[in-house]
């Protein structure tokens, strides 16, 4: 992003991406004014932002109209949507809404203000993908009416409206298509793949496998997400740009590797896939590379040793039940 001080908003602030990118753009000398819901976040997460004098909070809904004092917004992040499919597979209406809902809102803004508007669209766009690995001209293989199309096809119209007003409005719009995210704010019961296996290590509990284990997925450290998420709102390119790590590791590898950092004897068990799970995923980031001169920096061992360092010390401040 530039360096002078701009008026940002951001939804979806009290997630987990979310809250990291708001420490980020305040560390950067920028003014956040922060929505969340806090449906799947967590207002601790923004706990040493709520006295900066740079950083405003409310909690509402990204479907219902902006704040009014977001007119003032000169760049809005749009990150509200949940995003573990353990959690929207039982809220798919919200799902749906926020992803198609929340952004018209946000468009409509835009359009009136001339705010930049960064939408977080999703390696799910890709859905399971026949195509290795996945760069930003392949047009996915969806289910429109399955499990996950909820957030796939809620992501997929996203896409489809910030074009659209885009080319017909000139909104000025910015379109990142993140993979598979982790890091610190993890929510422990959120149902993602490194919380369950890092909690269920800690814990001395099984870890749950879903399916053969060989599926595949590619994970980035949340401060590299952010950073590309960060210099596309200031680039040229409107996207879409893929945001992830081209490191491809099975489920059955992560599992390995996550009981070799947290030193747990905890055993493997092998529960059904769900429904439409992709089977392979992995970032083609040449053009994150050409664009942004972004490419990840944490590796996934450093990253799950920090992430585990993090969940350390919350589970022995709290009880938690997997989801
Ligand atoms: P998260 O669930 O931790 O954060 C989403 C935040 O949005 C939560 O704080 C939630 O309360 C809020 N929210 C949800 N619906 C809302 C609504 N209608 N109005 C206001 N707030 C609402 O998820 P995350 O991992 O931080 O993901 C953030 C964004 O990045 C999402 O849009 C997600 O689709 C996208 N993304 C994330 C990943 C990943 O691996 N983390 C991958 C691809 C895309
Ligand atoms: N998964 C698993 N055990 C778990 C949670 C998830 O084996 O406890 C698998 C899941 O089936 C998928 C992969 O891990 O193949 C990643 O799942 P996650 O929900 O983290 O994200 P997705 O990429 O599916 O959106």
């Amino acid at each position: 992003m530039n360096h002078d001080s701009l008026q940002v908003a951001v939804t979806g602030a009290a997630g987990f991406v979310g809250s990291h990118l708001c420490d980020a753009l305040l560390a950067q000398g920028h003014r956040v004014m922060a929505l969340d819901n806090l449906s799947t976040g967590d207002i601790g997460h923004l706990d040493g932002l709520l006295g900066h004098k740079a950083f405003t909070f409310q909690r509402r809904d990204v479907c219902l109209e902006p704040p009014r004092d977001w007119g003032e917004a000169q760049r809005i992040f749009n990150l509200a949507c949940p995003a573990s499919p353990a959690y929207y597979r039982t809220a798919p209406v919200d799902t749906v809404l926020s992803s198609v809902l929340g952004l018209w809102r946000l468009l409509e803004l835009s359009q009136r203000t001339g705010a930049r508007l960064l939408q977080t669209s999703t390696s799910e766009v890709y859905g399971d993908a026949q195509r290795h690995p996945q760069r930003e001209d392949y047009w996915g293989h969806v289910n429109p009416n399955g499990a996950r199309s909820c957030y796939d096809e809620g992501k997929r119209c996203g896409e489809a409206m910030l074009m659209a007003y885009h080319q017909e409005r000139k909104v000025d719009v910015r379109i990142a298509r993140i993979f598979n995210t982790y890091g610190p704010r993890l929510r422990p019961g959120d149902g993602r793949v490194v919380s369950n296996f890092i909690v269920q290590a800690l814990q001395g509990h099984d870890l749950t496998v879903y399916g053969d284990g060989q599926q595949t997925r590619s994970f980035c450290y949340v401060s590299d997400t952010v950073k590309a998420l960060m210099l596309l709102m200031g680039a040229d390119e409107i996207g879409p740009v893929n945001v992830g790590n081209p490191g491809e590791h099975t489920m059955l590898a992560l599992a390995e590797l996550v009981l070799r950092l947290t030193g747990s004897r905890s055993r493997l068990v092998f529960l059904p896939l769900p429904q439409d799970d992709p089977r392979r995923r992995c970032p083609d980031i040449d053009h994150a590379r050409a664009t942004l001169g972004w490419q990840p920096e944490v590796s996934l061992e450093d990253g799950l040793s920090r992430t585990i360092h993090h969940f350390r010390q919350l589970l022995g401040q709290q009880r938690v039940i997997v989801a």
